[in-house]
């Protein structure tokens, strides 16, 4: 039996990388998918690529209006909502703290955390209606440790583990999970741009060196965890963030490490003082 068999997704950014892979993978596993972007055109493929089991809606997420939307076309199509996927997003501002204007704050904020609030507070009420619900959102190894990405982008990650917990508590005795997954450095057009294929090889093999699994992660890598989060097979399982990076959170990968750590060096054991 297919794991997602009669379910019904709603996937913000789902035109692309992760979102799109997700879209695939869902489908594939038997859900109908709302397929949403900004980007009509590339949605519309992905939409497409799914046939009768997808559907695409024009959303941009730093809209309420949009977001609610998004459910309304779910539920009035196909009668519920089992997974809200809020996965939408961009780099952000960048640069030293005191060149960001308020535009650039304002549209990183509304798209990297108020995207991901309203996605859950829209579909929060139907899947109470029903005493059951997935809902999942993108935050990032950056949520979890500074220095990796931008201010507001590292900041809003964060926010967005927070809130994931914070609202967790709060449906968890109605059906309802909430999970956020942090993706490391994954090869989408997000990390590496609109390169060609060879310029997103040069970044696959340049990246990969610092991952302790020794590749980059791929949308796959992500699609395959949003359909544990989102099946039966993780009832469980709420109020995560569920680190998928390819170890680089947990360390420097084995041949980056000091010699002390590696024992390559002279000194091969470390013996207390008069031993
Ligand atoms: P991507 O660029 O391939 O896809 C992002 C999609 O979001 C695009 O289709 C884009 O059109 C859409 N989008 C952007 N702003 C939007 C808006 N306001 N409304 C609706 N759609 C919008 O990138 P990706 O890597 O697949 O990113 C997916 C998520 O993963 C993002 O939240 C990103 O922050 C997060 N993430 C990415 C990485 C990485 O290394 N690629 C690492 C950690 C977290």
């Amino acid at each position: 039996m297919s794991r997602l068999e009669g379910k019904v997704a709603v996937i913000t950014g789902a035109a692309s990388g992760m979102g799109a892979a997700t879209a695939r993978l869902f489908a594939s596993e038997g859900a109908r998918v709302l397929v949403t972007d900004m980007n009509d055109e590339k949605g519309q493929i992905v939409a497409a690529e799914i046939g009768d089991l997808g559907d695409f809606l024009h959303v941009d997420v730093s809209c309420e209006a949009d977001i609610a939307a998004a459910v309304s076309r779910a539920e009035s199509r196909w009668g519920r909502l089992d997974v809200m996927f809020n996965n939408a997003g961009f780099g952000g501002a960048r640069g030293p703290v005191e060149s960001i204007s308020e535009d650039d704050f304002n549209i990183t904020v509304d798209v990297l955390l108020k995207g991901v609030f309203f996605g859950m507070k829209h579909a929060a009420p139907v899947m109470k209606a029903q005493g059951s619900g997935s809902i999942i959102s993108t935050a990032s190894v950056a949520g979890l440790q500074a220095g990796e990405s931008p201010h507001l982008y590292t900041a809003t990650k964060a926010a967005v583990i927070h809130l994931t917990k914070s609202v967790a508590l709060e449906l968890g005795q109605q059906g309802i999970r909430v999970n956020a997954i942090c993706p490391g450095v994954v090869a989408t057009p997000l990390a590496h741009g609109p390169l060609d294929a060879d310029r997103r090889q040069k970044f696959r093999d340049r990246f990969g060196r610092y991952q302790p699994i020794g590749r980059v992660g791929e949308a796959e890598d992500i699609a395959q965890t949003a359909l544990f989060l989102a099946s039966d097979d993780s009832t469980f399982i709420t109020g995560t963030a569920m680190v998928v990076d390819g170890g680089a959170h947990a360390g420097r990968p084995w041949h980056r490490q000091s010699e002390m750590m590696t024992g390559q060096g002279p000194i091969k054991l470390y013996r207390p003082e008069g031993r």
